[in-house]
């Protein structure tokens, strides 16, 4: 089966050049979720150059997470010099 068999579609358009465009929430790949302590966040907006799904955004005290994307990966918290992303186990019901 190949991978794009396996992911969950969640919808389909057509793109401009005549092909098929698939829309997947990749978010529902993730096992852990970044979770920003606000009051250490400086909005450097490094997690948001870093995120490979565009996930990070500005908010006004801190930057958060679009979580029908973010992936759970950790680059953000990773790269962040103000320790101010945690990582914490995902939990669907
Ligand atoms: S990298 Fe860290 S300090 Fe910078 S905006 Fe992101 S969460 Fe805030
Ligand atoms: S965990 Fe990965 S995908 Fe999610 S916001 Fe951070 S860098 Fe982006």
């Amino acid at each position: 089966m190949s991978n794009m068999r396996r992911m969950k579609l969640t919808g389909s358009y057509e793109a401009p050049i005549g092909t098929t465009m698939y829309v997947v929430n990749t978010g529902d790949w993730r096992y852990q979720r970044p979770v920003t302590i606000a009051g250490k966040c400086r909005k450097c907006g490094l997690c948001s150059l870093y995120c490979p799904t565009g996930s990070r955004y500005e908010e006004a005290n801190a930057f958060a997470t679009d979580l029908r994307y973010c992936k759970g990966c950790g680059i953000c918290a990773n790269e962040c010099g103000a320790a101010a992303i945690a990582m914490v186990e995902e939990i669907r019901t």
